[in-house]
């Protein structure tokens, strides 16, 4: 299997929280970028502009189905949160809801068309089993979780999403790129 090419870089809890960079994230991402590998941004949040957001969900094209999101030290309540507030009554009256954040395959398709990347190219990165990871499987990619966020190796398990690959950080991750050459399987 060829050396990934590309990779799609979740920003809450890989990158950022609240309070400003994760330690060595700007510094995974140069080193992503010395090696050839391409950096693309890929994110769910929609929490810098609740008021967007409300008025998505009341058009019902919501952005994501996060349930929680990482703040610093804490996990606060995301989009997911208030989505099942509309969804119940709608789906009561089966109204079509659509979702085109993660885990929906629609921006890989999207991303695929503009780049031409084959899957086995293309790595997802995230804090977040339930949408980063299950993303990188709905789209047949490898993908990679970082303990820096919500979600953890102990989560893995219990959620029953298995990632290709576990790492501590980004900055992890990004150093073990010249092993990954070196290795046939990922
Ligand atoms: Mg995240």
């Amino acid at each position: 299997m060829n050396v990934y090419k590309a990779v799609l870089l979740d920003l809450d809890g890989v990158v950022w929280t609240r309070y400003g960079a994760i330690d060595k994230s700007p510094d995974a991402t140069h080193l992503f970028k010395e090696n050839g590998i391409k950096v693309f941004y890929l994110t769910n949040n929609s929490h810098r502009s609740q008021q967007e957001t409300f008025d998505k969900l009341c058009k019902i094209y919501l952005t994501n189905q996060d349930v929680f999101y990482p703040a610093g030290n804490e996990i606060m309540p995301g989009t997911g949160s208030y989505l099942s507030c509309i969804t119940m009554p709608h789906e009561i009256l089966n109204d079509k809801i659509v979702v085109c954040g993660k885990p929906n395959v629609l921006i890989s398709e999207h991303l695929k068309k503009m780049f031409a990347l084959e899957k086995t190219e293309v790595v997802m990165v995230g804090d977040n089993l339930e949408t980063d990871v299950k993303l990188g499987i709905n789209c047949g990619y490898r993908s990679v979780l970082v303990e820096t966020g919500v979600h953890s190796r102990a989560d893995v398990e219990k959620l029953k999403i298995k990632p290709s690959k576990i790492f501590k950080s980004l900055y992890d991750m990004a150093c073990n790129v010249n092993n990954e050459r070196e290795q046939v399987n990922y």
